[in-house]
């Protein structure tokens, strides 16, 4: 198959193959765990993951590492001193507030004043987050999902390696800074190259900035800071590292390589972000390629318009699974499709139609899921990626994951599955390796679940009595499939029961 990507580092979509044929190693930057994720966060998480299944799906072994910050990200992450708070200080004091407001139920984090609960407590909320939308790494923590605070020693081995490689300094503040001058190629990801950060006052820099370092762009990697809420000895005095060099180290020491495939992330982590992590991995392994693939997903807008507290427009996953966004819940499934949907580098629209359009994809597919696996007695045929349908498939993800044209396939497919029902499941399965719903959706119903026939028998006498327009009755039906611990959602198309995910 060939597959091909766009790579930020060189603007062009070019052929991927990865270094060691058959196996991909790639890394993701995760979140910092001082808040719940929001739905923007999730949209870059499940890009990674929607690459990860095709490459999977496309028969690679694919290594996928995703980190948790849990340390040394700044509220000025622009400054690239170490100014700012540290976000985990900022979660500590919200949490004691949340905790007095009775936002955060009592007993979730026992000592407010302790990072590391604080750090776990939205660690272990991201993870179940993860789950719930089908973030395949999320269930393969710890393995692949290191945490900065435990890779403290492997982090000050790499500074100590920059220092003495000349890449790095300790500044007039005792603060260690990398030397972005020692480093050539500073810019070669986001174009801000020390020339173009230099010019006019557009610029991103200017000598105010420069203080106790060499270079106004120089950036920290160690801080000593006794006052620090998290500090390790260093050689450089008891402190805490920097964001950007925790993911070089992390990346390369859990993928087992100097050189990752690919790297993701937010298009908002380019600059300084990726590009200072390229300078400090280029820069201690002496090699000219960190990784060789850069893909970036573009950021979410909701209704039309980008995300902020300020806008009241800003939702966590929970907001949205609870309905705070719509109005009604949403199931898991439902968001994934939606944030899964639109192509990584063009802006995802977040809208209420366009999840309900989510909705009626995943109910199309559940309910064929549901035909299929009754009609086979959940027997599917082997199914490879030779099958014309999932050829098809796979192939327009293979063109820079163009996730629409693939849907086009699945749509198509489903209005006409054919008449061998052990082959179409086992189809619907090879595609849902990537899409990721059915194994949401179907797994309970799909059991021999007796409960199913029941459900299935609510959800007609629901559309029944919402067609007489009986709604007493139909509110009936519905209390009873909450009882069984069901969600409903009734639309112009019909009743859809999902098994509440625990
Ligand atoms: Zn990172």
């Amino acid at each position: 198959m060939d597959i091909r990507f766009y790579n930020t580092l060189t603007n062009e979509i070019a052929p991927f193959e990865p270094l060691t044929p058959g196996q991909v190693k790639m890394y993701s930057c995760g979140p910092t765990v001082y808040d719940f994720a929001h739905v923007g966060n999730f949209r870059s998480f499940l890009f990674a993951d929607l690459l990860r299944r095709f490459l999977e799906a496309a028969g690679f072994d694919v290594w996928h590492v995703m980190n948790i910050t849990d340390v040394g990200h700044m509220t000025a992450d622009e400054e690239a001193d170490g100014s700012g708070e540290d976000k985990m200080q900022v979660a500590a004091r919200r949490l004691k507030e949340d905790k007095k407001s009775g936002k955060v139920e009592d007993g979730a984090v026992a000592d407010p004043d302790d990072p590391y609960q604080v750090a776990d407590y939205f660690m272990q909320a991201f993870l179940e987050d993860g789950r719930q939308l089908g973030l395949k790494v999320a269930s393969e923590f710890p393995k692949r999902v290191p945490k900065a605070t435990e890779y403290i020693d492997e982090i000050q081995q790499m500074i100590s390696t920059l220092i003495a490689r000349k890449h790095a300094y300790v500044g007039s503040d005792g603060v260690v800074y990398y030397s972005v001058e020692s480093f050539p190629n500073y810019g070669q990801l986001s174009g801000n190259t020390l020339d173009a950060l230099r010019v006019g006052a557009g610029g991103r820099i200017d000598a105010a900035d420069q203080g106790a370092k060499r270079h106004p762009a120089d950036f920290m990697l160690w801080k000593a800071d006794p006052k620090h809420i998290m500090k390790w000895d260093s050689p450089w005095g008891a402190g805490y590292p920097g964001w950007h060099i925790e993911c070089s180290t992390m990346s390369m020491r859990v993928l087992e390589t100097d050189v990752l495939d690919i790297h993701t992330g937010g298009e908002d982590l380019i600059f300084p972000h990726h590009e200072c992590e390229i300078a400090q991995s280029c820069g201690a392994t002496g090699k000219d390629l960190f990784a060789r693939f850069w893909m970036h997903a573009r950021f979410l807008l909701v209704e039309g318009e980008k995300m902020s507290k300020r806008k009241g427009n800003f939702f966590t996953v929970r907001d949205i699974l609870a309905g705070k966004a719509t109005g009604g819940p949403v199931h898991p499934a439902v968001l994934r499709m939606e944030l899964i949907k639109s192509h990584y580098r063009a802006h995802t629209n977040f809208t209420a139609e366009g999840l309900s359009e989510s909705a009626n994809t995943v109910r199309r597919l559940t309910e064929l899921g549901q035909r299929l696996h009754a009609e086979c007695g959940g027997k599917p045929a082997q199914v490879d990626r030779d099958h014309p349908v999932v050829r098809a498939f796979l192939e327009a993800l293979a063109n820079d994951l163009k996730v629409s044209e693939a849907m086009t396939v699945v749509h198509a497919w489903m209005s006409s599955p054919g008449e061998d029902a052990a082959e179409a499941y086992g189809v619907l399965l090879a595609l849902d390796q990537v899409l990721g719903v059915w194994e949401l959706t179907g797994a309970d119903e799909a059991s021999e679940d007796p409960e199913s026939e029941v459900v299935q028998k609510l959800c007609e006498l629901i559309d029944e009595a919402r067609q007489t327009k009986d709604f007493s009755a139909a509110d009936a039906h519905r209390q009873r499939l909450i009882e069984l611990g069901y969600e409903v959602r009734s639309s112009a198309e019909g009743t859809f029961a999902q098994k509440k995910l625990a």
